[in-house]
């Protein structure tokens, strides 16, 4: 093994903490933006439901109006025949109709001052949704700008950052490449730790002295029987 494969072993270990770091920052911008527009989508859906109430509630306030209108009708007919009875029989049951139809026609009209408040209530509802979708969808569309160049700047460096690390990655090793690779593929955190006054600076197990010779000869790489970890003696 060469002098330098833990420097080198560092340096890649370097980059790819940095390169991870700016992978942590654009998820954690994705998720806002993501936040940002399923709120604005939750809102649309709200006033697709509201307009399809607003729909619903002008057709029954259609509907009262001509059943008042019908009822007025009715009753006006009444009425006027009401006028022609000849008896007191005839009186009687003419009376009754019009009583009967105007029951009905007041009905159709508490029905149609039901329908017209339903109207007013689902109209200013829509009213305010839409103000409001207005208003975040101004604010949000400055933050999302901003998230968005962000995320494209870190993408920018992490494009470089790889470049970088594929450079290094070539220079370095094949096996201790590999062996980095492999202990660096099972963990969050870096590959490489320190021996720290004869414990892994990793897991803090003690290391064996001869095990500890060997680390410090730098011939080979030598990992933690603890934690997995490669152990070096670099600064
Ligand atoms: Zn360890």
């Amino acid at each position: 093994m060469e002098g330098n494969t833990v420097e080198s072993l560092l340096q890649l270990q370097e980059i790819d903490g940095s390169i991870g770091e700016r992978q942590n920052r654009v998820r954690t911008l994705r998720a806002e933006s993501d936040q940002l527009v399923a709120e604005l989508e939750t809102l649309e859906k709200e006033t697709i439901a509201l307009k399809a109430r607003l729909e619903s509630v002008e057709a029954d306030l259609r509907h009262a109006e001509r059943t008042v209108q019908a009822g007025r009708a009715t009753l006006k007919r009444l009425q006027a025949r009401a006028q022609e009875v000849h008896n007191m029989r005839e009186h009687a049951a003419a009376r009754a109709e019009v009583d009967a139809a105007r029951q009905n026609l007041e009905a159709a009209e508490d029905e149609l001052l039901d329908a017209m408040q339903d109207q007013e209530t689902a109209r200013s509802a829509l009213a305010d949704l839409e103000g409001d979708i207005a208003s975040r969808r101004d604010e949000y569309s400055d933050r999302l700008g901003e998230l968005d160049a962000e995320r494209q700047r870190l993408e920018e460096e992490i494009a470089i950052d790889l470049d970088r690390r594929s450079n290094k990655a070539l220079r370095i090793d094949e096996r201790a490449r590999t062996l980095y690779d492999t202990v660096r593929g099972g963990r969050a955190d870096n590959a490489l730790a320190p021996l720290v006054e004869g414990v892994c600076g990793h897991c803090y197990t003690a290391i064996p002295l001869q095990t500890q010779q060997v680390i410090r000869a730098g011939r080979v790489l030598v990992v933690c029987e603890t934690c997995g970890v490669i152990l070096h003696t670099s600064e």
